[in-house]
């Protein structure tokens, strides 16, 4: 029935003259449970709840306590069961087997979730929140600073996006808005299987972001090519580290012309 306290509220414990603090021990006797007689509907599901189970007896041990969760005993505290328990939960979204693809780099991935959502905090969106700054772009100043322009539109973009299509053996399609982008990474064929995709929109959103608030707070800018040596790089080594597994065992072939 869960804790009495919560079953029949704050006038329980004088109802049923039971004390708040009292243990089990204190409402039982030999000749029973020391109840008075039932008055509501409550009480009486509560006294034919009590006639389910033995009475307690001294002869059958000492008293113990388990952590239960979801209906199931366990002798020990699991702050991991307690958190599956307890944490909010949202539908599973399509795109995130495929963002949190084994052997991306955790950085990356976060950060293309993050950007997938729309979370991150340019220009445009700082001051929807009402704060008095310019919202051009920080790289590229002749466009608004929203992510699709960050990443699919501003020249900066198209530079690493020309290289990358240089590399991709399947042509790159312009991207007219960011689920296209993101339905074009989640697709794959036999040339540029999904996890390569990936791969290159996490390195690259990775790295624009990372630019633009270089240039934001740093005002410098590494030039677009060198950018690109940098995600190619490191594209490079996440293929050579994860070559062992079956999904990149044929990529480096793929990437490296
Ligand atoms: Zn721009």
């Amino acid at each position: 029935m869960g804790p009495l306290i919560k079953v029949f509220g704050r006038t329980g414990t004088r109802n049923l003259r039971i004390h708040i603090d009292a243990s089990v021990a204190d409402a039982y006797n030999e000749q029973g449970w020391r109840l008075p007689h039932p008055r509501s509907d409550t009480e009486v599901a509560l006294h034919s709840f009590l006639t389910t189970f033995p009475t307690p007896s001294l002869d059958r041990g000492p008293d113990i306590f388990s952590w239960s969760t979801e209906g199931q005993s366990h002798p020990v505290f699991s702050s991991s069961r307690t958190w599956e328990v307890l944490r909010p939960r949202a539908p599973t979204q399509a795109t995130a087997k495929h963002i949190w693809f084994s052997g991306a780099t955790p950085k990356h991935a976060f950060h293309l979730w993050v950007t997938n959502l729309n979370r991150l905090p340019t220009r445009c969106r700082l001051a929807s929140w009402g704060l008095q700054i310019q919202t051009d772009c920080c790289i590229c100043s002749t466009q608004q600073e929203t992510r699709d322009h960050l990443m699919l539109s501003c020249p900066y973009a198209g530079v690493l996006w020309t290289e990358i299509n240089r590399r991709i053996r399947d042509p790159v399609p312009p991207f007219s808005n960011w689920s296209h982008l993101i339905q074009w990474a989640s697709s794959s064929t036999s040339l540029t299987p999904s996890v390569l995709r990936m791969m290159v929109v996490q390195a690259l959103t990775y790295t624009i972001w990372q630019q633009r608030n270089n240039m934001l707070h740093n005002q410098t800018l590494l030039p677009p090519l060198v950018a690109f040596k940098g995600i190619n790089r490191h594209i490079i080594d996440s293929i050579y580290t994860a070559r062992k597994r079956r999904k990149f065992s044929s990529l480096m072939a793929l990437w490296l012309i």
